[in-house]
Formats: C-alpha cells, sequence, structure tokens
C-alpha cells in the first residue's frame, strides 16, 4: 500500500511537470495569466492534498477492503481489471453529471469552472468540499461493487493523468487529437466542457469520450483558440472568496464576482 502511494505520487508529480512544461513550450492558446489564478488553483490544491491523506485515501482504503462480498473471480486478472476500470470512469461520468445537474453540488464544483483559462493547474482546481463529497459518493460506490484496493489505486491515478492532459494547454497535431478522442478525452474535447453557456452541460467524460456519445452529452462544438472560458455573467474570485463561495447564498453571488480582466488574449 506505501509504495503504491509512493509510486502514485512520483508518477503525478512527473506527469504534472513534464505537462507544464510542454504546455509552456507549445501552447495552444496564449494568454498572459496574472499571478492570482495560480495562487488560487495551487491554493486550492494545499487545502485538497491533506484531506486526501487523512480522510479520502483512509476511507476508500476502508470502502474497498471491508466490502460485504467478493467478486467472484470469473476471468483472467487483467480483463477483470479492465472492466473495473470501465465501471468506475462510468461512475465517474454521472458523478460530474451530478455535480452540474444538482444545485447542492453544483456550488461547490462552480469553484473548479470559475477558471477563466485552462492549463494544467486546472486538474488540481478543486473545492475541498467537492473532493470530499466525491469520495464519500466514491467510496460507497467501491463498497458496493467490492472494487479491489489496487484497482482503485490504479484507476486513482489514470484519472489524475487524464485530468491533468485534459485540462492543459498543450498544441497536440488535430489529426492525431481527432483520432484519440474518439475514445480517451482530450484538451480540445475537455475545454468545451468549460466553455460558458449550454457547452457546460455537455461533455462530462473523464477518461473516455465514449459515455458522452451513449448518453447524449456529446457537443457539436468545436473549439477554437478564443472560446472564452468560465461561467456565464460570473467572473474568478480570489482564492479566499472561492473556499467560502459554495456556502453563500448563490443568488448573491454575481454582483460579488469581482476578479476578472487578469487574463487577456494576447
Ligand atoms: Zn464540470
Amino acid at each position: 500500500m506505501t509504495q503504491f502511494l509512493a509510486a502514485k505520487s512520483i508518477i503525478l508529480i512527473g506527469t504534472f511537470m513534464a505537462l507544464f512544461f510542454a504546455e509552456t513550450i507549445y501552447p495552444k492558446v496564449r494568454r498572459r495569466l496574472g499571478p492570482d489564478r495560480y495562487i488560487s488553483n495551487i491554493g486550492l490544491w494545499a487545502f485538497t492534498v491533506p484531506l486526501s491523506a487523512l480522510v479520502v485515501i483512509p476511507l476508500t482504503a476502508f470502502a474497498a477492503t471491508q466490502a460485504f462480498w467478493t467478486q467472484p473471480v470469473l476471468l483472467a486478472p487483467s480483463i477483470n481489471l479492465l472492466l473495473n476500470l470501465i465501471l468506475l470512469d462510468l461512475f465517474l461520468y454521472w458523478s460530474h453529471r451530478a455535480f452540474h445537474e444538482f444545485d447542492i453540488l453544483w456550488r461547490f464544483h462552480a469553484v473548479h469552472h470559475l477558471d477563466q483559462t485552462l492549463d494544467t493547474t486546472s486538474a488540481v482546481r478543486f473545492h475541498f468540499g467537492e473532493v470530499f463529497i466525491s469520495a464519500l459518493l466514491r467510496a460507497a460506490f467501491v463498497f458496493v461493487m467490492a472494487i479491489p484496493l489496487t484497482t482503485v489505486i490504479i484507476f486513482e491515478v489514470l484519472v489524475l493523468i487524464s485530468a491533468m492532459f485534459q485540462h492543459s494547454n498543450l498544441r497536440l497535431p488535430k489529426n492525431f487529437e481527432e483520432g484519440l478522442r474518439k475514445l480517451i478525452v482530450t484538451p480540445s474535447h475537455h475545454w468545451v466542457h468549460h466553455h460558458p453557456g449550454p457547452d457546460t452541460q455537455k461533455h462530462y467524460g473523464t477518461i473516455s469520450t465514449v459515455w458522452d456519445r451513449l448518453f447524449g452529452t456529446w457537443s457539436q462544438t468545436k473549439r477554437d483558440e478564443n472560446m472564452p472560458i468560465g461561467i456565464d455573467d460570473h467572473q474568478d474570485v480570489p482564492i479566499a472568496d472561492l473556499l467560502i463561495r459554495p456556502f453563500k447564498d448563490q443568488s448573491k453571488l454575481m454582483s460579488a464576482d469581482d476578479m476578472g480582466g487578469e487574463n487577456d488574449l494576447s
């Protein structure tokens, strides 16, 4: 378990640095970014890292090891692993969709969507409340489906790599990305999900794009380099306001959001 978690940390830090470096050299969108946005994204991450270590990981480990039944071994271990990974990805599709469709969940997820451009740091921009609620939902699913702990850890690594990749501002060859997105969520696919308006209710997939085709959330919008990113009529706010935003009266938020203007198109 400890070795798994150490390997996970090394893989994730390596992926983060590689993508951050790559998107700086080959950016898809050129924007001048102020320091406030990085403070928000990394600052929110600083809250979720200890939460992960102290609550999320123990909770997930408990759910995976204390399930009241064991999955029967009917297939080869690799097929079993693949099926469980697909099952978890399907669960995340509906979990992400629920965070958009239920107001009580959206108030937390909106913190992620208020980012007014995207890059690798957006992948770690989540309110600690969302991370906690997601962990509870996922633990319940893992417990009910009796998904083995090693499968859950492998899935977590894949999700984090996928999240960094799809939020990144990396310029990819067009045909390569179009081919890849038939199965895998790519930056162009996920940036459309961050496009204000109806597209925010599209492209909920986390690893695979198959669920968006299957459940009617595939958008025909093509990402273009000047496409706005964020939430309609809301600007980003400093990190102190992001932390308390989900607990505020939502009807009063529109006038309170006032940090906009730092991200200028160049
Ligand atoms: Zn979303």
